[in-house]
């Protein structure tokens, strides 16, 4: 069975003027295990809604989504009922997250130290092996563990992002959703940290649903792409396929 199984979700926002346009205009779409999947669109086409639905964040107004063979948010079809936190939360560190700012997601007042030993609290990892998990995915995204007693602040926009990417990993997720997660770096980072997404999936198996606006970042890293735009999938297939020359 695929990793994620997204069926024809839909999402409006309430507007001023009253006309509803949707944000999320019936997409749907398949991940396979261990593979990238990259949506492309422009600013405004409904790719973080999209993803804030998949993660749970946000509650579609139809449609649903599949994880890992468990109904994971959205509306129960036969019975008409929604997913609700509680049901996810076992499940939760099954599915990180990394955003484009990750300071927007740090506590500017903890330490390294503190952020990931509360990655590791949430996915149940007994406290006396925090202090060796820690340095293991310190490791793993290529930072020293001395860097563990810094603060967010402390820290250039290539360590976040590694850091952001560490706590992602600490629960040892099935996928990872990433949210325009260079698209804040200098071209040089960029790179570093594409590589270092591309080395973590083959040592741990992750699949990845990338979203961004840039076309040479979802060429890099994509098995798959969707192109989306007015909330609409509007192209669909494997990555050399989609951006063949016609
Ligand atoms: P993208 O991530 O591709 O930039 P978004 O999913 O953020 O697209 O936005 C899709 C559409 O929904 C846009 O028209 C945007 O203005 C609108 N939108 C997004 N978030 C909200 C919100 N919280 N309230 C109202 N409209 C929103
Ligand atoms: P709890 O309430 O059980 O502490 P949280 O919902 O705060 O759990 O966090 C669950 C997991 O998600 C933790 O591993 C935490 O580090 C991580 N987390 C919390 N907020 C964010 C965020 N905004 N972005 C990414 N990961 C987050």
């Amino acid at each position: 069975t695929p990793l994620l199984v997204v069926n024809d979700i839909v999402k409006s926002y309430p507007n001023t003027t009253g006309a509803s346009r949707l944000a999320v205009d019936h997409v749907s779409f398949t991940l396979q295990r261990g593979k990238t999947l990259g949506i492309l669109g422009e600013s405004g086409s409904g790719k973080t809604t999209t993803a804030r639905i998949i993660a749970g964040f946000l509650e579609p107004d139809g449609g649903n989504v599949w994880f890992d063979g468990r109904l994971w948010s959205g509306v129960q079809a036969k019975t008409n009922r929604s997913v609700e936190e509680h049901e996810r939360r076992p499940f939760r560190h099954e599915m990180g997250i990394v955003y484009q700012d990750p300071l927007s997601s740090f506590d500017p007042r903890w330490t390294v130290q503190r952020i990931l030993a509360d990655a590791l609290k949430a996915s149940a990892i007994p406290r006396a092996e925090h202090n060796d998990r820690i340095v293991a995915l310190l490791t793993l995204v290529r930072l020293t563990p001395d860097i563990s007693r810094r603060f967010p602040l402390q820290l250039s926009g290539g360590q976040r992002q590694r850091i952001a990417i560490a706590r992602a990993i600490a629960g040892n997720p099935k996928l990872i959703v990433c949210d325009e997660p260079v698209s804040a770096l200098d071209v040089s980072v960029q790179t570093q940290v594409l590589e270092l997404l591309t080395e973590l999936q083959e040592r741990l198996n992750i699949s990845y649903l990338f979203i961004s606006h840039d076309l040479g970042v979802i060429r890099q890293i994509s098995d798959d792409v969707l192109v989306m735009q007015n909330g609409r999938v509007v192209e669909a297939g494997p990555t050399q396929q989609v951006f063949e020359a016609p």
